[in-house]
């Protein structure tokens, strides 16, 4: 034996999102490459914290979350998606919708199991398979309307499938999988016998008066589908650390049990804050986010189209893919670090998304920014 690092150190290696915020930092620059929400935490959910911790709440929590959480998670989720859901064995409280996805991947597969997911990809939902020895396969999305077809998940299947990853809105490219789509993805799915794992963090991020459509509502889908989300962007609460899922009670205790293994619990008092955001915010709160970002959206892309930097306009989430073709470089990289030098924007280069990132592939800018920093961006975008 020697002293070495693991194999796995190289799914955790410094990432293109880190990197670009580095060198944004030394620069004093506009970071469009961190995907954070800057708005006020709603005063509900930081209230509902500060009191449950003079409440008591401060200890572990059950495996899988306080009640009054798993509570607000089943009738938010029937109130905005129309399934019905048992908060008593079907919700998982999860450290983020990254631990809910960590966790539910650790218990539903082995190693050597292949996950079909869409490209561009949400780079954690890759990693963390890998992490646990499954075999990401791709299908590629084809731009710019980001369509696939039935037969593009067939012609990805093996007798190894056992899942397939779905991203709605979809972070990197603002893809709302349409009612359609998603049909094809559950015949796929049941033709197969394999779970859909969706990621729905974006669920209140759609724009253009698109439905949001959850698979778990699809007939059918309900017992092989895992729904995950969280409150990080909704509720501008990434360091809470606050997400979970909703799946069929056959998979939940397990799911918790790993969730259990890995995290313990999520944060006591924050899991009360969040249920009293999700129980006391009316719709209306949802409905002026999505309007505000949908502003955001359209006159960040009015500036990428001026600045010549033809922005794929997305449909949902608050990304925006935008080509740098017209900048010296290589490599999707060379190219970011470019823009970077020359108007102190930073982005995050196609190879982060696409596994061929390098030339002719899309950047990605974050527009969830104050209106302050946003035109400053814009401001020096114009400038190149
Ligand atoms: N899922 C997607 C698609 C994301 O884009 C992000 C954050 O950028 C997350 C999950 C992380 O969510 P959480 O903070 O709840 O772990």
């Amino acid at each position: 034996m020697s002293l070495t690092l693991g194999r796995r150190r190289e799914l955790v290696s410094q990432s293109d999102i880190r990197s670009m915020t580095l060198e944004c930092e030394k620069r004093n620059g506009v970071n469009l490459a961190q995907g954070v929400c800057d708005l006020d935490v709603p005063a509900e959910v930081v209230a509902g914290a500060k009191q449950a911790m003079d409440d008591g709440f401060n200890i572990y929590t059950r495996y899988d979350g306080l009640p009054a959480l798993r509570e607000a998670v089943a009738d938010k989720q029937k109130r905005f998606t129309g399934v019905e859901v048992d908060p008593e064995n079907e919700v998982v409280v999860g450290i983020g919708a990254t631990g809910a996805f960590y966790a539910a991947a650790m218990a539903l597969t082995d190693p050597g199991d292949e996950v079909i997911l869409f490209e561009p990809c949400y780079g954690y939902h890759a990693a963390t398979l890998r992490a646990l020895d499954a075999s990401p396969v791709f299908v590629p999305l084809s731009p710019s309307d980001w369509s696939f077809s039935a037969e593009d998940l067939e012609r990805a299947a093996t007798n190894r499938t056992k899942a397939v990853v779905v991203n709605t809105p979809c972070n990197p490219c603002g893809k709302v999988f349409s009612r359609k789509e998603l049909e094809i993805i559950a015949d796929f799915a049941e033709s197969h016998d394999i779970f859909v794992f969706t990621d729905e963090i974006y669920e209140h991020f759609v724009y253009d008066g698109l439905e949001h459509v959850s698979p778990a509502a699809l007939p059918g889908m309900r017992e092989r589908t895992v729904t995950i989300s969280g409150l990080s962007k909704i509720f501008s609460i990434t360091g809470w650390r606050i997400g979970y899922l909703v799946c069929d009670a056959k998979w939940s205790r397990a799911i918790g049990y790993c969730n259990d293994l890995v995290y313990v619990c999520g944060p006591s008092p924050l899991q009360m804050g969040a249920a009293a955001g999700l129980m006391r915010l009316p719709d209306s709160y949802y409905r002026n986010i999505a309007a505000e970002h949908q502003a955001k959206r359209d006159r960040f892309c009015r500036t990428l189209q001026q600045a010549g930097l033809a922005p794929h306009v997305p449909e949902g989430a608050y990304y925006v893919l935008a080509d740098l073709g017209r900048l010296p470089g290589a490599t999707g990289r060379e190219k970011a670090m470019r823009l970077l030098e020359e108007t102190g924007v930073a982005c995050v280069p196609g190879e982060a998304f696409f596994r061929d990132g390098a030339k002719g592939r899309p950047a990605r800018f974050c527009f969830a920014k104050k209106d302050d920093v946003l035109d400053e961006a814009c401001a020096r975008l114009l400038r190149l």
